[in-house]
């Protein structure tokens, strides 16, 4: 049987569905703002669309970060609050836009005597829209570039919305990816346990669908890893109960000829009881102060320019076979 994790109550305290939309859609308004000047003033399609995810991951920070001031345990309406304030900066964005064109239209034709409000109401909303879609822009150059227009400046608008909108939803969600103590209604505290360097990996990544809670808390090393073990624990600040413990592996990968420093999540919030934690504890020290177990023929050393090493070596399989449930 597979180990028991923490998963989200599901319940959220009224001031999160308050303070989140808040949050998100003030920031959503400002940062839209920023976002379509910088969209102006940048023709490059892709730097657009990397501003584009930028602009859904800051207002999904935004939404998220109040949400979890506000206890909200749903990742579900995390998810649509986020998204629908991306939605909504989206469209406030194109509000702002047709005002500041509508503003400069209204001064060219002023000369020619017409009032503000007989051009806002021939130049309204709808009709800017239009307009903009009609003129469309081109990719690329701006002489010999492909021209879009029409139908395919409202695909376009419309795939920035979903960016937009995806971003910031998964964005807000993930803020609430930390245990929640319901019995004294506060989010859990983050303290680091240990790390064990080589760790072997497999036992650990397959060791919650197994139910081998040992392998867990007695972790082995392995000579042939690259990976380094590291241990955090999530327990209630006031009752020291609802304690959950996760892992995460770093290493190092050699990408485009740079050494660069990877991380990959091994578990996440497995169940775990003080007497658990001793042991890990105990594990942990004693394990680094023990020689490392025999190893069998030495890595290859990967030649330079070659990509990731960590492909190259293989998994050791698990130590017991699977148990039946
Ligand atoms: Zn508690």
């Amino acid at each position: 049987m597979a180990l028991p994790t923490y998963s989200h109550s599901g319940r959220m305290g009224l001031a999160s569905l308050l303070i989140g939309p808040a949050a998100g859609l003030a920031s959503g308004v400002l940062l839209a703002v920023i976002y379509q000047y910088a969209v102006y003033f940048i023709p490059f399609i892709y730097v657009n669309f990397l501003l584009t995810l930028a602009l859904g991951a800051g207002i999904g920070f935004a939404a998220g970060f109040a949400l979890k001031l506000g206890k909200c345990r749903n990742g579900a309406i995390a998810q649509l609050i986020g998204a629908a304030c991306g939605v909504c900066a989206i469209a406030a964005s194109h509000v702002v836009n047709h005002r500041i064109v509508l503003a400069d239209v209204q001064k060219e034709l002023a000369a020619q005597g017409m009032s503000a409000s007989e051009v806002e109401g021939a130049f309204d909303f709808g009709t800017f829209l239009d307009m903009r879609a009609e003129s469309g822009w081109k990719i690329g150059n701006k002489v010999s570039g492909v021209p879009i227009s029409g139908p395919f400046v409202w695909l376009i608008w419309l795939i920035e919305l979903g960016a937009v909108a995806g971003a910031a939803g998964v964005l807000a969600k993930m803020q609430l990816n930390q245990p929640f103590c319901e019995s004294c209604d506060q989010w859990a505290a983050r303290e680091p346990v240990g790390s064990l360097t080589p760790a072997a990996f497999t036992p650990l990544k397959t060791a919650i669908d197994r139910g081998d809670m040992a392998a867990i808390i007695t972790p082995s090393r392995d000579p042939k890893s690259d990976k380094t073990a590291n241990f955090t624990l999530h327990r209630c600040p006031s009752c020291g109960k609802s304690t959950y413990l996760s892992c995460k592996v770093t290493y190092k990968a050699i990408e485009k000829g740079k050494a660069t420093e990877k991380s990959e999540d091994v578990f996440d919030f497995v169940a775990i009881d003080d007497g658990q934690i001793d042991t890990l504890k105990q594990s942990l020290a004693g394990a680094q102060r023990e020689p490392l177990p025999k190893m069998a023929p030495a890595i290859k050393k990967p030649l330079p320019g070659k990509p990731t090493p960590v492909a190259a070596i293989k998994p050791t399989p698990p130590r017991r076979p699977p148990q039946q449930s």
